[in-house]
């Protein structure tokens, strides 16, 4: 649907030609054919409101650009000081593909650099976290208070024998405790991993066994749109026969909003608060490695078995400490808020650690962009004077869904940038967005792409730049992207193939925890290059558009969901002989999932048997998993060495023709 002028906001107008369109060797699905048809003939563009342009931090990104191709070394060089090393680096990057490393010989802290340096200067006594719960709980943290509790709960772990290197599991929603926690184990150079608190058993099982997590800190409920849902039995079921774990740390937030403090039943639980002395609130930051872990984050893969990708302390937190400035444009009197979760990379980048190693001021809030009210965004952005929103394009459509009068309820004079990532930004929700969420300020949206491997972004529309519905923008700083057809050969503008890489970024990451040869597929299936597992397509400007994966992974509401994830936990249903899943474009997620199951000889089609699929794929992986429909077949459509055909059941599904199975290769 091409966006009608309705949608369009003033400011947008349209440009002269467009690319051709290449035949490319890949096989491009119909729905990216039709996207990179479309986009050649959507010539909209939004110019950057002149005030952000002005004001932007890159103010002349070309320079900046050609400074980072010409000599990338002195280009990242000149970012790292805006670190605080404990030890210089005598080297900025070793590329020997696929290994990279960066800032070589440095040692610096994490925790030290988001906390320490900012309670050693003028900004001691500035709000560091403004936290809203779903249930209307608040929390303010300066800096002072961060410091404080932070230090006190490393030294609570450090006391229960938490040392460098050991592995923490956070399974924590969206509360101040969760960062608290994150920032704890930088601080004793242990390496967190988050799992999102919405993950069912099976998936926190699978991530504890493979990280081998001495520890995991939990919290006992979250609610989810007003309900109370307990997380401590998923904990408990999880760590049940896995003795590697010593310590269960639950933040029990019941005893906050006046509940029975319930007893803990096994030994190796502790409160939070409980193991914390109040006086114990310095507690020495491990000087880490460049090079070492800061943290495990997993994400789907096409196997079923989570990927554990791992990032480290140096690269990682340049590279985030100068995109919170010279992308997010966050500056030292903006309130910034990230509607995501700390169990998702841009939680681990964009609301923990670039924004806090700024200093900025970083609003958070648990819960649902559409919960309690379809307005409550814009009652807290006005509330709290929000200047800066980082979301997702299934939030924007959702907005969009509620209609241009619930945001015009609220004074949004200050929201000057909306920053979207996480899945395809579509030109309606982009130009509906920029019409009725920042028509008032005069603001700008702009789209990013980048991913939990990549852990900021690659692509982008700076505040310099137009923006182009449809386009994410151009490769940022530092970044040399390319599109090439599946041998590797650059194909030309306007062509769709695979995106990749071609120079490593100090905030890639370096290995995938425990499968090194995992990591080595992202560089070898295009010989030297980063293939990102996305096909994207350039226009002759450069602005590239990034249109969906070349893979077998998913993409729901902006979270990568593996098709064998969901496949694997079917089989772990007692019903069912076999499974297969598939992606169906959806108006609101972007994606939704269908699976096709048939049942083991003998087992029961009772009316109930579907929502029981369901409900086994939610607790095993968790609600974002669940399948949205479930169809019973007998038989699934094989190929002649019996590999189940997933792109001719999705083929059936969109009306579109399946071709010969019987001549289809494997
Ligand atoms: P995750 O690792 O869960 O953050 O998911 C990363 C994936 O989300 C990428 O590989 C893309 O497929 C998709 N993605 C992220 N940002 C964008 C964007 N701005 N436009 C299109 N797709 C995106």
């Amino acid at each position: 649907m091409a966006p009608t002028s309705d949608d369009a906001p003033a400011s947008a107008h349209r440009k002269g030609s467009t690319a051709a369109t290449e035949p490319s060797m890949l096989e491009l699905s119909h729905v990216q054919q039709a996207a990179i048809a479309r986009l050649a003939h959507d010539d909209v563009v939004i110019p950057p409101p002149l005030q952000l342009a002005r004001e932007a931090v890159l103010r002349n990104d070309a320079v900046e650009r050609m400074h980072a191709q010409s000599d990338p070394e002195g280009f990242w060089a000149a970012k790292s000081q805006a670190v605080d090393w404990i030890e210089p680096w005598n080297q900025v990057v070793r590329f020997d593909p696929p290994e990279h490393e960066w800032f070589l010989g440095g040692k610096l802290n994490a925790c030290a650099n988001c906390v320490d340096r900012h309670v050693y200067s003028d900004r001691r006594n500035k709000a560091a976290i403004l936290w809203v719960g779903e249930d209307g709980e608040e929390q303010a943290y300066t800096y002072n208070r961060l410091y404080r509790e932070v230090n006190r709960f490393a030294n609570a772990m450090r006391r229960l024998g938490v040392r460098k290197g050991d592995r923490v599991v956070v399974y924590m929603p969206m509360v101040p405790e969760g960062i608290i926690t994150m920032l704890a184990c930088a601080r004793l150079g242990a390496i967190h991993c988050v799992v999102y608190a919405g993950m069912g058993t099976e998936a926190l099982r699978s991530r504890l066994v493979d990280a081998a997590a001495k520890v995991i800190v939990c919290s006992d409920f979250t609610f989810r749109r007003g309900k109370k849902m307990p997380l401590k039995p998923t904990v408990d079921e999880a760590v049940r026969d896995l003795t590697a774990v010593e310590h269960v740390i639950v933040h029990r937030r019941g005893s906050r909003v006046g509940d029975a403090p319930f007893q803990f039943d096994s030994e190796r639980e502790r409160d939070f608060y409980d193991i914390q002395h109040a006086r114990e609130i310095h507690c020495e930051p491990e000087a880490m490695d460049s090079e070492d872990p800061l943290f495990i984050l997993y994400t789907s893969g096409t196997t079923g078995k989570p990927k554990g990708i791992v990032h480290s302390t140096g690269g990682y937190l340049v590279g985030v400490t100068y995109l919170a400035r010279a992308f997010y444009q966050i500056g030292e009197r903006d309130i910034y808020w990230s509607t995501s979760d700390i169990g998702w990379i841009v939680g681990h980048s964009f609301i923990v650690y670039g924004p806090l190693s700024i200093g900025a001021t970083v609003f958070c809030r648990e819960g649902v962009p559409d919960h309690p009210t379809p307005d409550v965004t814009w009652e807290l952005c006005e509330r709290f004077g929000v200047n800066i929103l980082f979301t997702a394009p299934t939030a924007m459509r959702m907005w969009m869904s509620h209609g241009p009068e619930v945001p015009l309820r609220y004074d949004l004079s200050r929201l000057r940038l909306i920053a979207c990532a996480g899945e395809p930004l579509n030109p309606e929700a982009h130009l509906w967005s920029q019409k009725h969420l920042v028509g008032q300020s005069g603001g700008f949206v702009v789209d990013n792409w980048w991913q939990t491997e990549i852990a900021a972004p690659v692509l982008g529309t700076l505040p310099t730049f137009e923006a182009r519905p449809g386009k994410v923008g151009k490769p940022l700083p530092g970044v040399i992207a390319d599109i090439v057809n599946a041998h590797g050969e650059p194909l030309p503008d306007g062509a769709g193939g695979l995106l990749v890489l071609r120079r490593p970024l100090p905030y890639m990451m370096r290995t995938v925890w425990n499968d090194h040869a995992r990591y080595e597929a992202y560089w070898t299936q295009i010989p030297g290059c980063y293939a990102a597992g996305d096909i994207a397509v350039r226009d002759k400007d450069g602005w590239f558009a990034v249109l969906g994966r070349s893979d077998d992974v998913l993409n729901v509401a902006g979270h990568r969901i593996g098709t064998a994830d969901v496949e694997g936990s079917l089989l772990r249903h007692p019903s069912v002989a076999e499974s297969a899943v598939v992606g169906l474009p959806d108006a609101l997620k972007g994606e939704r999932i269908k699976a096709f199951v048939v049942l083991k000889p003998g087992a029961s089609t009772g009316p109930g048997l579907v929502a029981s699929l369901k409900d086994h794929v939610r607790q095993d992986l968790g609600p974002i998993a669940q399948p949205a429909e479930i169809e019973i077949r007998t038989a699934l459509p094989k190929t002649r060495s019996g590999k189940i055909v997933r792109r001719y059941l999705k083929a059936v599904e969109l009306g579109e023709d399946p071709g010969d199975l019987s001549t289809l290769a494997d």
